[in-house]
């Protein structure tokens, strides 16, 4: 039931209009004439269900949409799952290919005299190599320089989506704070798979991981929930998220099982003021790279910032983690509509871990906080 943390996830149901379809094509088309590129190839991940409402199936047969500026949209599919797609007559083609027939050489000919070709970035390689070999005089981009500016800044429906799932999630990490789901005596993956049917009961159609940390192993940031029993006294670290219509929630929180001790409480106050100061910019004017820095020179400060090993945060949209990165080193602006994590950590190897993650909207002058439950430290008797 409950995947690991960045496996493959169906996108859900996902609402899309000929027209917000049509709108984003041309949108596309619009990036492609800025970049100089004359198609864009697109396959399995979620750029296509962004652009036509359709997920492909990760399977050998090919499924590829191919736009350029002069042909109308064609989505080449496999015949036997042509009867999958909600087509849209105004919006795109759709041309099933046949067992015996080679459905590189379609892509190849729909491509044309065109030479440079934006290749979607979770295209497998196998499908690539094989155009190549075809056309070797192509010359590949990746597509995310087209795309990402546009999945990146999320329209007010898309942040109303994640909102509806960063409420769920609320819910659940709630009802965790709340002593609902029982906690000492029980192994981390039990612990794990409640919190996961939790995610779907509160409306999510796919969980995409319940990380459960408990004691020494909340020092591990992406550690798989185990068999491990939860004792009194200890750190748990849940960090779960889920597919909500097509949207992603991300969340985590740290609760006590048993009145924490005294180093846990100053270091989960120096983490918490750290994650306040990187919600608290994220807004225009700030940088991604602004962001870390908020939370990664608090933490610095305290003597803690070799045990703080990871970014501070990703974008999330239609997947758990997209564009744009809260890292040192992108100064990219955050613009509104900008959607990302902001979960710093702090880890004491074969000690504890502590991490605190929120979801924000980036608004033109004040952050948009999608996540309202308890950042408190909290002690669950459960
Ligand atoms: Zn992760
Ligand atoms: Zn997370
Ligand atoms: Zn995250």
């Amino acid at each position: 039931m409950v995947a690991p943390d960045h496996s493959p996830a169906i996108m859900g149901v996902m609402m899309l209009t000929e027209q917000l379809s049509a709108a984003r094509l041309q949108t596309v088309r619009a990036q492609l004439e800025d970049h100089n590129i004359d198609a864009l190839c697109i396959s399995v991940g979620a750029d296509l269900p962004y652009l036509i409402g359709y997920e492909a199936m990760p399977l050998e047969r090919l499924t590829m949409l191919v736009v350029d500026q002069t042909n109308k949209p064609t989505l080449f599919i496999p015949t036997l799952e042509v009867p999958r797609v909600e087509t849209m007559d105004g919006v795109f083609d759709v041309v099933g290919w046949d067992e015996t027939i080679d459905p590189i050489g379609l892509v190849g000919r729909r491509i044309g005299d065109g030479r440079r070709v934006a290749m979607g970035d979770t295209t497998w390689a196998r499908f690539v190599i094989d155009l190549l070999k075809l056309r070797p005089e192509l010359e590949l981009h990746r597509s995310a320089g087209i795309m990402t500016p546009l999945r990146a800044v999320k329209s007010s429906a898309e942040i109303e989506a994640l909102r509806t799932a960063a409420e769920a999630a609320d819910r659940v990490i709630g009802q965790l704070q709340n002593g609902e789901v029982g906690l000492v005596g029980r192994t981390e993956a039990q612990v794990s798979d409640e919190l996961g049917h939790r995610l779907l009961a509160e409306g999510h159609q796919v969980v995409n991981f319940a990380i459960v940390a408990s004691g020494p192993n909340s020092a591990s940031p992406h550690h798989h929930a185990g068999s491990r029993v939860i004792e009194p006294g200890d750190v748990v670290l849940c960090d779960i998220g889920g597919t909500f219509d097509g949207y992603c929630s991300d969340i985590t929180r740290c609760v006590f099982a048993g009145e924490p001790s005294a180093e846990v409480e100053e270091v989960y106050a120096v983490l918490y003021q750290a994650q306040r100061a990187a919600v608290a910019i994220g807004h225009e004017g700030a940088s991604c790279q602004d962001v870390d820095r908020a939370a990664r020179s608090i933490i610095a400060e305290a003597g803690y910032g070799d045990q703080f090993v990871h970014r501070t945060g990703h974008g999330i949209g239609m997947e758990a983690h997209e564009d744009p990165y809260m890292v040192e080193g992108n100064a990219d602006k955050l613009v509104a509509g900008h959607a990302f994590s902001v979960e710093p950590g702090i880890y004491l190897p074969g000690r504890f871990g502590l991490r605190l993650e929120d979801i924000v909207v980036a608004g033109v002058d004040a952050p948009d906080q999608l996540n309202q439950s308890d950042h408190d430290m909290l002690v669950v008797t459960a």
